[in-house]
């Protein structure tokens, strides 16, 4: 390897037993949702983060559309949601009538900053979604207990956090629902699809109801519900019992990478950390840094990696200061200085140790500090 090979910031890793489990649907014909994989793929995935129900749909938006259609959100309705995220959060319960209500970010976690949550709490409040950003779990015991006091539903967005856990509970079980993605880029993917998971029956089998167009179970074209078509097809299903079955192993790669651009970057004046709470476990979605130096912006690292053939992602500008969310609270200001100062790094299984070191040295170089 040269040293001016270019490193992606992420990409999929598909193998053999993926190949295998998709050409097995293509040459049975098994290939809408209409197949034994989507049943496989759900059972193995409720089985693997220890929830009851897995439904399985198109993608995490579709997902968290979904969950948020079965518990009623609609107009008039308040769901909190943190101002720091993948916009697909916000859109869900904007595309559902109802209003996102942004919540300030914990500056260390980078997730939901609870006490701002409390306050943002009305009797218009239906739900709150924690997104456990980058794979750092949101404090679920706090907005648990707050979510509890008034009757607030909880919908995880684990979109970004298969495999952390608080206190040795997976993210996506501790709300009343959980979302999940599988894009190409995330931890685990079928190229597009998600899934819902819930520990409650009425709301699985709504769930299912929902996702095949509200259609009556055992009576065909009869629609108690109107619904959607957010049904998995067989050949995403397939891909993912072949990824779940290596999630453990990606999972452990992804937590080895973390530890060695820690260890090489952890004494670099200006490089900041998110940190982890008591009890939780992240995972290594995307090695995510903050630069918080005097002339040293995470712009300019950027482009300074990417003249040196590395790829890297700036952090979600913050909801509140684009179009359709927008909202002028002083809490919410704080969230620029963050976005701003942040930046992903290559994360994915196949990326070298090799690579780290090199994508660390030229961090170090900009930062002022040569290697
Ligand atoms: C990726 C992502 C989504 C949306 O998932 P899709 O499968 O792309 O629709 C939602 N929320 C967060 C936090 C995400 O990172």
């Amino acid at each position: 390897m040269t040293n001016t090979d270019f490193i992606p910031v992420s990409q999929p890793f598909i193998d053999d037993s993926a190949k295998a489990l998709v050409m097995d649907c293509l040459d049975s014909g098994w290939i809408s949702s209409q197949g034994a994989y989507v049943t496989q793929f759900e059972n193995d995935f409720a089985a693997y983060i220890g929830a009851e129900f897995a439904i399985s749909v198109t993608s995490g938006t579709a997902a968290l559309h979904l969950a948020l259609i079965a518990i009623g959100i609609g107009p008039g309705d308040e769901v909190i949601v943190p101002d720091l995220t993948f916009a697909a959060t916000a859109n869900a319960v904007l595309l559902c009538g109802a209003k996102p209500v942004l919540c300030a970010i914990d500056e260390d976690t980078w997730t939901l900053d609870v006490q701002d949550c409390q306050q943002l709490v009305t009797s218009n409040t239906k739900a709150i979604i924690p997104v456990h950003l980058y794979g750092n779990p949101a404090d679920m015991k706090a907005i648990t207990h707050l979510a509890g006091e008034h009757g607030i539903t909880v919908i995880e967005d684990c979109a970004e956090s298969l495999g952390a856990s608080v206190d040795d509970q997976y993210t996506g079980t501790m709300g009343e629902m959980g979302c999940f993605s599988f894009f190409a880029n995330k931890l685990l993917s079928t190229g597009e699809g998600g899934m819902v998971t819930t520990n409650d029956a009425e709301l699985a089998k709504k769930l299912r109801i929902l996702r095949d167009h509200g259609m009556a179970p055992g009576k065909k074209y009869w629609h108690d519900l109107a619904g959607l078509n957010y049904r998995m097809t067989n050949i995403q299903a397939a891909i993912g019992v072949s990824q779940l079955a290596l999630l453990d192993e990606f999972t452990r790669l992804r937590g080895e990478q973390e530890r060695l651009y820690r260890q090489h970057l952890e004494g670099v004046f200006g490089i900041v950390f998110k940190s982890v709470l008591n009890g939780a476990t992240s995972v290594n979605w995307l090695m995510s840094i903050r630069v918080d130096a005097e002339n040293k912006s995470a712009e300019s690292l950027r482009t300074w990696l990417a003249e040196h053939q590395v790829d890297s992602r700036p952090f979600f500008f913050p909801l509140h200061e684009q179009p359709p969310y927008r909202d002028e609270r002083s809490a919410l200001k704080a969230t620029k200085t963050l976005s701003d100062s942040g930046l992903s790094l290559p994360t994915f299984i196949g990326l070298s140790n090799e690579q780290i070191t090199r994508i660390c040295e030229l961090i170090k170089r900009y930062m002022g500090q040569e290697a």
